[in-house]
C-alpha cells in the first residue's frame, strides 16, 4: 500500500494525492482546503459521479434511492452512520434516481434501494433491499477486498 490514492474533493473535485497511510489523518483539499472527508455520503449528480469513478482510487459504495421510496428513507440514518465506519477506506455517495435517471439506467437499477461497490472504477458487487448498518459495513468491506 505504498502508492498514494487520488482523493476527489468533495467540495470542489480537485484531485488529491494523498499516502494510503495518511488517509485517517483528516487530509485535507490541496486546492479549496475541504476536509477531504466528512463523515457522511456525499449526493452527486451524474458529471461529479464520472468525475469520482473516473479519476479516483478509494471503492465507492452508492445508495442508489428516490425520494418516495419509504425503505430507501428508513435506510438513510444506516447509510450515513455506515460512512462514518467506512471511511476513509471507501468514499460514500448517494445518487437520486429521480434526478440522475440516466445514471440509474446505466447501472441497471430496477428497485430501490440498491447498494453498489464500485473498485477500480467497475462494479464489483450490488444489493437491493435494506440493510442494517453492521452487514452493510462488512457487506462492502467484502466486496472491496478491504
Ligand atoms: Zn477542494
Amino acid at each position: 500500500m505504498a502508492d498514494p490514492e487520488i482523493l476527489i474533493c468533495p467540495a470542489c473535485d480537485a484531485a488529491n494525492r494523498v499516502p494510503h497511510a495518511r488517509l485517517a489523518d483528516a487530509p485535507r483539499c490541496g486546492k479549496c482546503k475541504a476536509l477531504l472527508f466528512e463523515g457522511r455520503p456525499l449526493a452527486l449528480e451524474a458529471r461529479r459521479f464520472d468525475r469520482l469513478i473516473g479519476s479516483g482510487t478509494l471503492p465507492v459504495l452508492v445508495d442508489f434511492w428516490a425520494e418516495w421510496c419509504g425503505p430507501c428513507k428508513a435506510m438513510a440514518p444506516t447509510f450515513a452512520a455506515a460512512a462514518r465506519d467506512l471511511e476513509p477506506g471507501f468514499r460514500l455517495v448517494k445518487i437520486d434516481t429521480e434526478a440522475e435517471q440516466a445514471l440509474a439506467q446505466r447501472y441497471a437499477i430496477w428497485s430501490i434501494p440498491t447498494l453498489v461497490v464500485i473498485a477500480g472504477g467497475g462494479e464489483v458487487a450490488r444489493q437491493s433491499g435494506v440493510m442494517d448498518r453492521a452487514s452493510l459495513v462488512r457487506w462492502a468491506r467484502g466486496a472491496a477486498g478491504s
